[in-house]
């Protein structure tokens, strides 16, 4: 069923990454809009009540993409999550017409370094932001922080590397600075500390070789709301000011849930 609210799309392709994350993809309205960074809210039916239960999506695949992904983990405990992660190609699932979010490239002005700062599936909506042409054509330096607890949770990291092999990206691909940190298990060439404390310390900016600085630094923050809320508070700390409808500033946050 279709209403003026929401469309009713088809899975069309789900891909488990761990036992507790997974991610899926769906067939696009084709009056369906975004700006990479936003979410949707997605709903499914129990089938039981025959009750629609919603809950919002970043949106990982790129707005000029046919389908729309998502990236999601499994909550233990949680009807919603579990529900989701037994949808299969084919099954129907609701995405309302309306996307939302302001973790956006448009709350920023000038700067010349974006730095996009994940930890676990808060991944999603920078993939969909890396895959617009001009978040690579408008900054000289887009660094990518993704932090998991496990290698194995490393979601995406096999893409994340491979924009230098693409066809339509490989001219600008030496501007990404991807820097993993996995922080309960040893893994070479990842970072093991949280990223709250690599940046208090200065060693992320060691690591990515740049400096964290007002006027070239523009900074989104997406995942655990204690990181977002932490890293938000060094940051302005340090004066970076939180992008507010009107008045752009150095920082756009998402709590991912
Ligand atoms: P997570 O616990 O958020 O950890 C992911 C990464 O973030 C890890 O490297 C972790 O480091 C780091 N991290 C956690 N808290 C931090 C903080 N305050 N400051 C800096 N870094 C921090 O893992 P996740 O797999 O994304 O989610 C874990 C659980 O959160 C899930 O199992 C689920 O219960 C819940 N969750 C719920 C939803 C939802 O929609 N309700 C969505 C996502 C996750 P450490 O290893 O040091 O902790």
């Amino acid at each position: 069923m279709t209403t003026d609210k929401y469309t009713t799309e088809t899975i069309t392709d789900v891909r488990p990454w761990t036992d507790s994350l997974f991610s899926f993809r769906t067939t696009r309205d084709r009056g369906y809009r975004f700006v990479p960074g936003q979410f949707a809210r997605i709903g499914v039916r129990d089938p039981h009540t025959d009750e629609t239960v919603w809950r919002a999506y970043s949106i990982a695949s790129a707005s000029y993409d046919e389908h729309l992904e998502f990236f999601s983990v499994v909550v233990p405990g949680g009807a919603f999550t579990s529900r989701l992660s037994r949808l299969r190609e084919g099954d129907p699932i609701l995405v309302e017409r309306r996307s939302y979010g302001f973790l956006t490239t448009d709350r920023f002005e000038s700067g010349r370094d974006l730095w996009m700062l994940a930890t676990g599936t808060g991944l999603a909506p920078f993939l969909s932001i890396l895959h617009e042409f001009e978040t690579w054509e408008r900054y000289e330096n887009l660094v990518l922080v993704q932090s998991v607890r496990t290698q194995s949770e490393l979601a995406y990291e096999e893409l994340i590397g491979s924009f230098d092999k693409s066809e339509y990206y490989a001219a600008f691909a030496q501007k990404l600075r991807y820097v993993r940190i996995v922080t309960r298990e040893p893994v070479p060439g990842a970072l093991r500390d949280r990223v709250t404390k690599l940046l208090a310390s200065g060693v992320l900016e060691e690591n990515v070789g740049l400096k964290l600085d007002h006027d070239r630094s523009r900074i989104m923050l997406c995942g655990n709301p204690e990181m977002v809320e932490d890293s938000r508070k060094l940051l302005t700390g340090r004066g970076f000011r939180v992008s507010r409808r009107g008045d752009p500033g150095h920082l756009a946050v998402e709590n991912y849930w």
